[in-house]
């Protein structure tokens, strides 16, 4: 359809909608029926089957199933089945842990898809992008994207980057009234149409929706990108090498066992089960699944707190954020603007904060009527829409019975210069008797640039420099107050003129200063973020004095000396200002491109830097930063987009929370992957040593595979999600370059696998010894039912230390510092959930003679568990002691 060559009447009537109007919503309705959701066929969802067989498309898997043939075919059914079922439980917990993360990922995507302003049933409302349907009237502004291909009725300086469409990425001129008339313009030439996927980059604009989905321009050339790229987080990575090494280690070992048994001339069979077992057990294969799902549960709890984490390598980079840069308006403080003062030239009143029907002189009726008329905020009923400051401003009119609705009858708006933060500044045109006017509002000191004349005492007079003085004056003690200052400025024209035409030359009229108090809970988090060995940095468009007043109140900065202009910036050069970046807390009157800067110099000196920000030049500093972090309220789409995290509050006390989480979220993929370490260390260390001693083999194939599963999967997870310790807001920021094993970590990781592998041995060793074969003795008949019989004994116990200890070793490894009772023995209860299944599956599997017979195992006596379990706790209790002991020692230092 070429909907560029038809007429905006025409469009409007062949899709059969009013623009003032809209659809009605039964009508939206009824075509979201008929034309399906507004989104792009992705790749398809995999299926649960799908997702199981390709855990089974594992080579170690290839080689247990092997295995499984093999004994099958040497009539060691059991065995057999066994293999064969630790293979699908394997493959069905990796199908729960996959799903799960997947599925947490997915709703995370979902809190974050753009969402568009559409006219229905007469209102403007903000929809699901996905819920557009033809026909919907959509309103544009800067930094949304385009919901679906558009023909457009309105634009206001409408410029839209169409580089997802065309490549080409400087934003095209829109114009909604073109004609076009060539069917064969190209699409980057089409200026009445938008295009979906596309960005308002800046104006605003309006247009009726032709065609959605896959009916739509990207959606006629989109093999939709299949995003396979491996989404792996860099400590995923650095694991997953981990485990490729130890994995070769362990079938190193695992070779070198069989080739020892070889020489030592052992049941071949036995010990080609064994080999494979342990190489299956020891080769952490699940390291990267675990994280994944660690992560995933994570994002997911950090969602609730109102953060959502868009980039999973984000979390890991949380703990290492040591700059917290911040938005001021909205974030440190609450966003809610009360004009408090007002003043023209000579006159400086305070507006009371409840009263209404307030009369104003004549100047200040010019200030208020210039104030509204540049403003796109509303106020029905007590309830503001809109940009809080503009909304101050409409609020501010109504107590002077200055009326937004009656204003804008009479002098409706034909042409306007959006406010960006670059300007300051904010222009429109509006009727004025037989001409027009120019009403302009901003930064006073921008504002004094452009005006030659002054309002004074009802006569337009020359803008000298003592007046100028006057006013700056008057603004620094508004300032110094916490207040925001906006100026305003107008002239007549007898004809439209073109938005750069507006602003000069003006007639200034006189300025207001409003209040926007801090958020109250942001005190506490500041506290809290300087304990934690972070620096929290005000930036703010706003004027120098206004913000130190609120850094001072909020203990962001002492001092004035704290603080720097954007102005004073582009005099420095770049080296100087990182040289001195470090000692500024605030930063004022900054533009977005100031924020890249300052990034980069905070970089420069090594910090880990977060920053926020919302509009459409804020995307390159936030991709900057180590952490971007976008408003989830104010936010435009481009901010979201680039952003690695996303504040659904606004608020500068979720951006601590998040680094509290992301710091314990990694500490808690510590714990679950040095666990596992330590486990498997365990299993090899028995096996290896008990060769290397000519023992008898304490384990079966079948115990380590066993084990393997009911360690690696539950207690593992469980302890990744260990509860929160609060006190890591007490410790400095993880320098990123620290390895995963610093801080002892790598040695308790040894030290508990030693402990779980020599315990097993001596259980296995003194399990013997009460038997009339004990260790060393020379056997002539291996088949001798009374030897066997003591060798099952002896397995038995070794199986259950083996179990055991590393079932209660996991309790040992929620804090490194802390002992089991002060962490809580029981808050976490996933993981004493854990604990308890496995012992009594253990209990169960040699208690009943219909699981004890396959796994060649026997039931103990009272008095042998008795033993077991000391046995089993002793790894435990001695990591409690040497915990005990470098507390004693740290407090002594201290
Ligand atoms: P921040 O959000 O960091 O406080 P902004 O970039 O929004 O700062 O605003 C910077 C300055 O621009 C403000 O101090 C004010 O003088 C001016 N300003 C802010 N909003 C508007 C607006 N809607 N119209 C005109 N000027 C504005
Ligand atoms: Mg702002």
């Amino acid at each position: 359809m070429m909907w560029f060559l038809k007429s905006q009447d025409e469009v409007f009537k062949e899709f059969n909608v009013n623009p003032d109007f809209g659809l009605s919503n039964e009508e939206a309705a009824k075509r979201l029926n008929q034309y399906g959701m507004n989104k792009l066929k992705g790749k398809p969802q995999k299926s649960i089957l799908s997702l199981f067989l390709s855990q089974l498309n594992d080579m170690l898997i290839y080689v247990l199933l092997g295995a499984a043939a093999i004994t099958f075919f040497i009539g060691e059914y059991s065995d057999a089945v066994i293999i064969l079922l630790v293979v699908i439980l394997n493959a069905v917990i990796g199908v729960v842990q996959e799903y799960k993360a997947e599925k947490a990922v997915e709703a995370l995507q979902k809190m974050s898809t753009p969402k568009s302003l559409v006219r229905r049933n007469g209102e403007v409302i903000e929809i699901n992008s996905e819920e557009v349907v033809p026909g919907d009237i959509i309103i544009l502004d800067a930094g949304r994207f385009i919901p679906a291909d558009i023909r457009l009725t309105e634009s206001a300086n409408l410029q839209i980057e169409e580089s997802a469409l065309t490549g080409e990425s400087v934003p095209s001129n829109k114009d909604a009234n073109a004609n076009i008339t060539d069917p064969k313009t190209p699409i980057g030439d089409r200026s009445n149409m938008a295009f979906m996927s596309t960005l308002v980059t800046y104006g605003r604009g309006e247009g009726v929706v032709v065609a959605t989905a896959m009916d739509t321009e990207i959606g006629k050339i989109a093999k939709i990108l299949d995003d396979d790229s491996s989404d792996m987080t860099p400590l995923q990575k650095r694991l997953d090498e981990l485990g490729r090494i130890l994995g070769f280690m362990a079938i190193g070992i695992c070779v070198l066992i069989f080739i020892i048994a070889l020489i030592q001339k052992r049941d071949i069979m036995e010990m080609f089960l064994t080999a494979i077992s342990l190489a299956v057990a020891a080769i952490p294969e699940g390291l990267a699944a675990i994280v994944a799902i660690v992560l995933a549960l994570g994002v997911t709890r950090m969602s609730k707190i109102n953060a959502i984490v868009k980039k999973l390598p984000a979390v890991e980079t949380l703990g290492s954020v040591n700059i917290v840069c911040s938005d001021k308006t909205g974030t440190l403080t609450q966003n809610k603007m009360t004009v408090t003062k007002h003043y023209t030239y000579g006159l400086l009143s305070d507006v009371p904060p409840t009263s209404n029907n307030l009369s104003a002189s004549e100047a200040t009726n010019e200030l208020i009527k210039t104030l509204v008329l540049c403003s796109d905020a509303t106020f029905d009923n007590g309830q503001g829409t809109g940009d809080p400051t503009e909304v101050a401003l409409v609020v501010l009119g109504y107590k002077y019975n200055i009326k937004k609705e009656d204003l804008n009858k009479e002098h409706k708006r034909v042409s306007e210069f959006p406010f960006d933060s670059d300007r300051k500044l904010m222009s429109t045109l509006n009727i004025e008797g037989n001409g027009y006017r120019v009403n302009t509002k901003g930064a006073i000191d921008n504002l004094l640039k452009i005006c030659s004349h002054v309002l004074a005492d009802g006569k337009i007079v020359p803008l000298t420099d003592d007046i100028k003085r006057e006013f700056l004056k008057v603004a620094e003690e508004m300032s110094d107050s916490a207040l925001r200052v906006l100026g305003a400025a107008f002239k007549n024209t007898q004809s439209i003129i073109k938005p750069e035409e507006m602003e000069k030359d003006l007639i200034l009229i006189g300025m207001v200063g409003m209040i926007d108090p801090p958020r109250l809970e942001v005190k506490d988090s500041i506290r809290e973020a300087k304990n934690a060995g972070i620096i929290p940095i005000m930036i703010t468009g706003d004027h120098k004095n206004t913000a130190v007043a609120i850094a001072k109140e909020l203990d962001i900065a002492e001092s004035i000396e704290q603080s720097i202009t954007g102005a004073e910036i582009d005099e420095m050069s770049d080296e100087e200002f990182a040289n001195n970046i470090n000692k500024y807390r605030v930063f004022a009157r900054v533009s977005p491109e100031h924020k890249v800067k300052i990034v980069r110099a905070f970089k420069a000196q090594g910090n880990i830097v977060s920053m926020t920000g919302d509009g459409v030049n804020d995307a390159p500093s936030l991709k900057y930063a180590d952490i971007g972090v976008a408003m989830g309220i104010t936010g435009t789409d481009v901010a979201k987009g680039a952003s690695d995290m996303i504040l659904t509050d606004d608020n500068f006390t979720t951006i601590v929370h998040a680094i509290e989480e992301g710091r314990n979220i990694y500490n808690n993929i510590k714990k679950a992957v040095i666990y596992l370490l330590s486990c498997n260390l365990g299993e090899v260390i028995s096996i290896f040593l008990s060769i290397l001693l000519k023992w008898p083999v304490p384990l079966l194939a079948t115990h380590l595979l066993w084990i393997n599963l009911i360690t690696d999967s539950l207690p593992a997870i469980s302890l990744g999600v260990d509860p929160g310790d609060h006190d890591v807001m007490k410790q400095k920021p993880r320098d990123p370059k620290e390895s995963f094993f610093a801080k002892g970590a790598g040695i308790r990781a040894v030290i508990g696998g030693l402990l779980i592998g020599l315990l097993t041995l001596t259980v296995f060793f003194y399990g013997m010894s009460k038997s009339n074969y004990p260790i060393g003795s020379v056997i002539s008949d291996y088949e001798n039912a009374d030897y066997q019989n003591a060798l099952t004994h002896a397995r038995t116990m070794a199986f259950v230390v083996l179990a055991a200890s590393q079932l209660f070793y996991s309790l040992a490894m929620r804090s490194s510092t802390k002992s089991i009772f002060q962490v809580g023995l029981f808050k976490n209860k996933y993981l004493i959930g854990s604990i308890c299944a496995g012992l009594l599956l253990q209990f169960i599997i040699i208690s009943v003679p219909f699981l004890a017979k396959p796994f060649k195992v026997q039931s103990l006596t009272l008095g042998d568990w008795g033993l077991v379990i000391l046995f089993a706790l002793i790894p435990l209790v001695f990591n409690e002691i040497i915990k005990l002991f470098s507390r004693l020692a740290g407090n002594n230092k201290r």
